[in-house]
C-alpha cells in the first residue's frame, strides 16, 4: 500500500496543533462531531433537493463507540454524505482553506505563541492527532459503490486502500495514545458531547458496555448489558426558545460551528413572524476574524432553509462591511432547492438582509449605551469595517454614524460624532479633524495647538480609511466636518486681532513669497500658532500632504505636484525677524528653512535633506 506524503502545510499545521493546543486536547471530539454533522447536513440537503438521491434510506444519526480493553479506541461513526478516494486525498491530505494557508505562511518562530490564534482556522480533523497514534478513515460517499480507507499515523503521510462500509457515510477511529486514553470511557465521552455537541441537529448515540455484579458470596459474577443511549438534545439551537438557553449554550454552539477558540462578545437571536418566519443567530467575535481585510475572506454567515442547511458560502446574506458577523439564517420562506442567482435577487432574501442589518446596528447602539467597556473591544476590532459601511450602505448612514468612533484631542481612548456634538462650545461653528498621517504626528501637529487653547476639540483621524470615509460623511447633525490642515478651517478662528495682524505683516508675507515662488501656492498669517513659526496646509480640494505621500508610497506615479500654503506665525521672532532684514540671501534661507521645517512637523519626507541641512549650517553661523 503506497504511502503518500502530506502537502507541507499539513506537517505545519498537525506540528502547531500538536504544540499550541495540548492543554485543550479535548477539542478533538467537537471537531470530529461537527464535521460528521457539517456531512449529514450535505447529504440531507440532497436527499431533499436531487432526485438521484431521493432513494437512499436517510437516517441521519452519529454514533460513538469505544473499547477500553489495553489498546483503547474511540469510534465516531456518521451516515452522513461520505468521501470517496479523491475526496479523501483533497481533504484529509491538503488544507484547502486558503486562509489558513496563509496563516501558516505567515508563522514564524514560537508557534505556541499562536495558540489563540490557530482556534481560528478550524484545525478540525488533524485535532484528532494529539490524542491518537493511528488515526483510520472509512467512508463511503453517497451514490457510491466503494468504500475506502485512509490511515494516517500523521508523521508525514498517509495511505489510501479499498474497504468496505454497508451504507454511505464516514466511520473515524482512533487509536489512543496516552494522551488520549481517559476517552474511552462512557463519563468523558458523555460530559464532552454535552459540553461541547449538545445541540448539534441530529442525534448522537453512545455504545458502551454497562457492567454490573449480580448475586452474592460465590454465586457472584459479573453481568455484562450492551447499551446504546442517545446522549444529545438534537434539536437545532437557534429554534430553541431563549428562556431554555444559558450564555454557555449559546457560546458552545459559537464555538462549535465557527471553530473559535474564544467566546463570541455577543450574540443576537432574533426570531420574526408575520409577513416573513425566520429566525437569525448572529455573534460578533471577541477578536476580528484573521481574513477581515482579505478579498477572498470566508463569509460568516451560514443559510438555511427550515432547518436544513444550504449554503455557508454566500456572500451576499449580509452586506460585505458586516463580513465580521458570524452565525445562521434560518428561513421558513425560502425554497429549499434555492440557487445562488435565485438568492441574489430574492425578495424574501432581501427582506431578511435589511431587517437584520438594522437588527444589528440597533444591537449595537445599544451596547454602546448599556454596557460602554464591551462597546471599546467592539470597537478596537470591527470600528474600521464600520466606517467602510459608511460609504458603502447609504440607507443606514445615520445608524453608522452613530457607531463609529475616532480618537480625539480631549478624551482618551474614543469618542463618537454625538459625544464630540455634546462637548462642542456654543459658539463653534464646525466639527475640526486633523487626518492623514500617524496618531503621533497628527497629535503633534503644530496646526492642533490653537485648537488646544481655544478649547476646541479636534478628531484624531490616523486610520487610513478615513480619508475615503471623511467626505462621505460630509456633515453630522448639522455640522460641517471640517480638516484643519486644510485652509478654509483657518477662517472660523479669525480674531479682529487677527485680522489686524495680517494687515500689519504684509511686508514679511510679501518677502517670503518672493523667496519662495512656485514651491507654494499661498503664503498667509496664521491665527493658530503658538510655537511654532510656520505650518503647511493644503488647499481645500487638494489632498492632504501626507495623503499624497501615501498615494505615492501605493504607486501612484502620475500625482500632479500638489504646492502646500505656507501659514506664518506673525509674532514670532524669526518672523520678525525676516521682516527687519535687509539681507536677501538670509530672507530665502530662512524663508525655505521655515517650509522644510514645517513639512518635517507633519510627517513629510521633505525633497532635498542635505540642502536644508546646509541652509540651516549657513543660517546659523550668520547669526552666532
Ligand atoms: P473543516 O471541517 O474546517 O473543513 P477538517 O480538517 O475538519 O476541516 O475537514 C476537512 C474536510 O474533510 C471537510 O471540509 C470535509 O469536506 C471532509 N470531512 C471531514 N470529516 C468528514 C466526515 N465525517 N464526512 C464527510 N466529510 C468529512
Amino acid at each position: 500500500m503506497a504511502q503518500k506524503k502530506f502537502k507541507t502545510e499539513v506537517n505545519q499545521l498537525l506540528d502547531l496543533i500538536i504544540h499550541s493546543l495540548y492543554s485543550h486536547k479535548e477539542i478533538f471530539l467537537r471537531e470530529l462531531v461537527s464535521n460528521a454533522s457539517d456531512a449529514l447536513d450535505k447529504l440531507k440537503y440532497l436527499t431533499l433537493t436531487d432526485d438521484e438521491y431521493k432513494d437512499i434510506d436517510f437516517n441521519p444519526r452519529i454514533d460513538i463507540t469505544f473499547t477500553d480493553e489495553d489498546k483503547r479506541t474511540l469510534t465516531i461513526k456518521d451516515s452522513g454524505i461520505g468521501m470517496s478516494e479523491q475526496d479523501l486525498n483533497d481533504q484529509l491530505g491538503t488544507i484547502a482553506s486558503s486562509g489558513t494557508k496563509n496563516f501558516l505562511n505567515h508563522l514564524k518562530g514560537d508557534a505556541r505563541k499562536d495558540a489563540n490564534l490557530i482556534g481560528q482556522f478550524g484545525v478540525g480533523f488533524y485535532s484528532s492527532f494529539m490524542v491518537a497514534d493511528l488515526v483510520e478513515v472509512v467512508s463511503r460517499k453517497a451514490g457510491e459503490d466503494t468504500a475506502w480507507k485512509w490511515t494516517s499515523t500523521g508523521e508525514n503521510s498517509y495511505s489510501i486502500e479499498e474497504s468496505e462500509r454497508e451504507e454511505p457515510g464516514t466511520t473515524i477511529t482512533l487509536h489512543l495514545n496516552e494522551e488520549g486514553e481517559e476517552y474511552a470511557n462512557k463519563w468523558q465521552v458523555e460530559q464532552l458531547v454535552k459540553k461541547y455537541s449538545d445541540h448539534i441537529a441530529f442525534p448522537i448515540f453512545l455504545e458502551y458496555d454497562q457492567k454490573t455484579w449480580e448475586g452474592e458470596g460465590d454465586k457472584r459474577e459479573e453481568k455484562v448489558e450492551h447499551k446504546i443511549e442517545q446522549i444529545n438534545k438534537a434539536a437545532a439551537l437557534w429554534k430553541r426558545s431563549k428562556s431554555e438557553l444559558t450564555d454557555e449554550d449559546y457560546n458552545e454552539f459559537y464555538k462549535t460551528t465557527t471553530h473559535d477558540y474564544e467566546d463570541p462578545l455577543f450574540y443576537i437571536h432574533t426570531k420574526a413572524e408575520g409577513t416573513l418566519d425566520y429566525t437569525t443567530l448572529f455573534y460578533i467575535p471577541s477578536k476580528a476574524p484573521f481574513d477581515l481585510f482579505q478579498a477572498d475572506y470566508k463569509p460568516g454567515v451560514k443559510l438555511y432553509v427550515k432547518r436544513v442547511y444550504i449554503t455557508d458560502d454566500e456572500k451576499e446574506l449580509l452586506p460585505a462591511y458586516l463580513r465580521f458577523v458570524r452565525g445562521i439564517i434560518d428561513s421558513e420562506d425560502l425554497p429549499l432547492n434555492v440557487s445562488r442567482e435565485i438568492l441574489q435577487q430574492n425578495r424574501v432574501m432581501s427582506n431578511i438582509r435589511n431587517a437584520s442589518v438594522k437588527k444589528l446596528l440597533g444591537e449595537f447602539k445599544k451596547i454602546s449605551e448599556s454596557n460602554p467597556e464591551k462597546f471599546a473591544k467592539f470597537i478596537e476590532q470591527f470600528n474600521r469595517p464600520l466606517k467602510e459601511g459608511l460609504y458603502s450602505d447609504y440607507a443606514n448612514r445615520d445608524a453608522l454614524l452613530e457607531l463609529v468612533r475616532f480618537k480625539s484631542t480631549e478624551v482618551e481612548g474614543y469618542t463618537g460624532l454625538a459625544g464630540y456634538k455634546e462637548r462642542m462650545k456654543e459658539e463653534q461653528k464646525a466639527i475640526y479633524f486633523i487626518a492623514g498621517g500617524s496618531e503621533e504626528t497628527l497629535r503633534n501637529s503644530p496646526l492642533i495647538d490653537a485648537y488646544k487653547r481655544k478649547g476646541i476639540e479636534v478628531l484624531i483621524m490616523d486610520d487610513e480609511i478615513d480619508d475615503i470615509v471623511i467626505p462621505s460623511i460630509g456633515k453630522f447633525a448639522d455640522f460641517e466636518l471640517k480638516a484643519i490642515n486644510k485652509s478654509s478651517a483657518a477662517d472660523d478662528l479669525k480674531t479682529d486681532d487677527d485680522k489686524k495682524k495680517e494687515k500689519e505683516a504684509k511686508p514679511v508675507v510679501k518677502k517670503v513669497k518672493d523667496a519662495l515662488g512656485d514651491k507654494v501656492k499661498n503664503v498667509v498669517v496664521s491665527s493658530r500658532l503658538t510655537d511654532a513659526p510656520s505650518c503647511i496646509v493644503v488647499d481645500e480640494n487638494d489632498p492632504t500632504v501626507q495623503m499624497q505621500q501615501m498615494l505615492k508610497a501605493m504607486g501612484q506615479t502620475d500625482l500632479p505636484d500638489f504646492t502646500p500654503i505656507l501659514e506664518i506665525n506673525a509674532d514670532h521672532a524669526i518672523v520678525k525677524r525676516i521682516g527687519e532684514s535687509k539681507d536677501e540671501e538670509l530672507i530665502k534661507d530662512i524663508s525655505l528653512i521655515l517650509l522644510d521645517q514645517a513639512m518635517l512637523a507633519e510627517g513629510v519626507m521633505i525633497k532635498h535633506p542635505t540642502e536644508f541641512v546646509k541652509r540651516l549650517n549657513a543660517v546659523l553661523s550668520k547669526v552666532l
